[in-house]
């Protein structure tokens, strides 16, 4: 058995047809999951939907009446970036109550992984980018509301910036402040003076490090935005990867970390620009997860992206992220 438990369900799959996003991921990570041994059924727990009144916690009741009538208009669909349906809507309520239980787990066993999730482009009032509805910011706000957590940091190293999350968290100040981001100009500018120019935090202090040179076009600021140039390898990410979480947690103290995994810094991957090997992606993983073991703040993990030309890669990155945790936090057990 693994030392924590994941979330995952076949109806996370995504009904979108013939897509850049790979909706069979889910099924083929949690079937090599098993093949592997690095996990038995027993670890793998079925999600419930979230309810509406938990979605309606981060998105506003206009948007949550669209969805569940099918009445977006043609532009709000094509900014969804994939074909509305009933059973997608279906499909990312699952996503959202997935992120929730791996939340709750996270907080009862220190690790908590849902095998699917990680939709940082959705906003409060439109999805864009695959994104319809961000499940890690209602799994958030739901644990606030129970009285479970106060403080909550996002770490986001899908390569693409989480706009939805900046902008869910950021409080609206994006609108009047447009601030700078660390742009590849800054690489070696002190940390703590480009992080004073950022809005103010209030209980999410969110991390995103992304393609400077990727969708979004417009990046609202997260509490730390790491802007990368294109093509940057290992070394230099984990590099501007501990320097960022490093900065922010000791801006910060969280109870709970939610970690996206996106596995599309990869340098095979067809919607990003960045150049990490597999393995340079599992000592990502192994990065977040020490910071997290050693300062005994709970972790919970959602997927994202991952758009690999050999969807295997895509595969192996995120079972990757399992067998990360499982050697980071066994070894913590022990
Ligand atoms: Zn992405």
């Amino acid at each position: 058995m693994l030392p924590f438990k994941l979330v995952y369900s076949h109806d996370y799959y995504l009904p979108i047809g013939t897509h850049v996003f790979p909706a069979e991921k889910y099924r083929m990570i949690h079937d090599r999951l098993l093949e592997t041994n690095v996990a038995e059924p027993a670890d793998f727990h079925d999600p419930q939907p979230a309810t509406d009144n938990d979605v309606l916690l981060v998105h506003t009741p206009d948007y949550v009446h669209k969805l569940k009538t099918g009445t977006l208009s043609g532009d709000e669909e094509l900014q969804l970036e994939v074909p509305y349906s009933p059973e997608l809507v279906r499909a990312f309520w699952l996503a959202a109550g997935g992120s929730i239980m791996a939340a709750d787990f996270a907080l009862q066993d220190g690790v908590g992984i849902s095998i699917g999730g990680g939709f940082h482009h959705a906003f409060p009032d439109h999805g864009e980018g695959f994104c319809m509805i961000h499940d890690v910011a209602i799994a958030i706000r739901r644990m606030q509301k129970d009285g479970k957590i106060a403080r909550a940091m996002t770490v986001d190293c899908d390569v693409h910036q989480g706009n939805g999350t900046a902008a869910i968290f950021g409080g609206g100040s994006y609108a009047r402040r447009p601030l700078p981001s660390w742009s590849s100009a800054m690489f070696g500018m002190p940390v703590e003076e480009i992080a004073e120019t950022r809005p103010q935090v209030k209980d999410v202090f969110t991390i995103s490090l992304h393609q400077e040179h990727n969708y979004p076009a417009w990046k609202p600021p997260s509490s730390i935005d790491v802007d990368l140039p294109d093509g940057v390898g290992d070394d230099d990410y984990l590099a501007w990867l501990d320097n960022a979480v490093s900065s922010g947690l000791r801006q910060f103290e969280p109870d709970l970390i939610c970690y996206v995994a996106g596995a599309d810094p990869y340098r095979e991957d067809q919607l990003g620009g960045l150049n990490l090997s597999i393995e340079g992606l599992k000592r990502r993983d192994e990065l977040v997860f020490r910071v997290a073991r050693e300062r005994e703040i709970p972790v919970m993990i959602t997927f994202a992206g991952g758009y690999a030309r050999k969807v295997q890669d895509t595969v192996t990155i995120h079972c990757n992220t399992v067998i990360a945790a499982k050697e980071v936090f066994t070894r913590s057990a022990a």
